[in-house]
């Protein structure tokens, strides 16, 4: 199955290793027709992720890409990251308008704002791989992730159940309602196949994603045939499986 886009890339401005230049080129050169820069948002150390004066120079080097190939569509997208319980995320309010939609997830080397939401949020994600997460745990989960939907105007949920396990078909439903989509990660495809059925239950739009670090993996998503032969239902759900315009979700609150 061609996907046409990838939306969810990084370069050396957080922890990917190539330049902006790069990740285009290695798109163009896989035949995509867009390509997003998604590096990783202000949470996360200064060194690893955007500030918000590496995000103003880096839409300068997108906006050179831009005149340079009119061939590919060049979007400058951020990958934000929830940080508690109630669901808020490292993005100001004016920081939406900088860029051209907002992806959205869970990353342990963020810093939450408050000591409660390492303890409530942050410790059993640390764990998860190794307790599982009680009933009340997937629920306080659960509803960080809808509460962040509808706090903000997030277009894509990254790697839902990477670390924070919450039930995939309420956050789906909840994504559904507000026109954001959820994420198929080659780098966490396993993760989406366990949540599968519950997403798919759902009526939640699907976007298949790189989450390249390096610019061969732009374009590649060789992991998504096998997901794809065992649910071939799926292909219906996935945005960028038709060459059609994404419409990402945002600016509102
Ligand atoms: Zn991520
Ligand atoms: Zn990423």
């Amino acid at each position: 199955m061609k996907i046409y886009g990838d939306y969810h890339t990084h370069t050396y401005f957080s922890d990917g290793r190539r330049s902006v230049r790069e990740n285009v080129e290695a798109a163009i050169k896989r035949g995509l027709n867009a390509v997003a820069i998604s590096d990783h948002g202000f949470a996360n150390p200064d060194r690893y992720s955007l500030t918000r004066k590496k995000a103003s120079e880096q839409r300068l080097l997108i906006a050179e890409e831009r005149s340079k190939h009119p061939e590919i569509a060049v979007f400058h997208a951020i990958e934000a990251d929830i940080l508690g319980l109630e669901g808020n995320i490292d993005m100001r309010p004016e920081d939406f308008e900088n860029f051209d939609f907002v992806i959205a997830g869970f990353h342990r080397f963020a810093t939450p704002r408050r000591p409660a939401d390492f303890f409530t949020f942050y410790l059993p994600a640390y764990f998860s791989f190794a307790v599982k997460p009680s009933r009340d745990a997937i629920r306080r989960n659960t509803r960080a992730f809808t509460q962040m939907i509808k706090r903000y105007p997030v277009a894509i949920v990254a790697h839902l159940n990477d670390m924070v396990i919450t039930d995939p078909k309420e956050v789906a439903k909840c994504a559904a309602d507000y026109g954001t989509l959820l994420e198929i990660n080659m780098k966490h495809i396993d993760i989406f196949g366990r949540a599968l059925d519950g997403i798919l239950a759902t009526d939640v739009g699907l976007i298949a994603n790189t989450d390249a670090h390096t610019p061969e993996k732009v374009g590649d998503f060789s992991p998504l045939a096998a997901l794809i032969e065992s649910a071939p239902e799926l292909k219906g759900r996935i945005v960028n499986a038709s060459e059609n315009a994404i419409n990402f979700r945002k600016y509102r609150y």
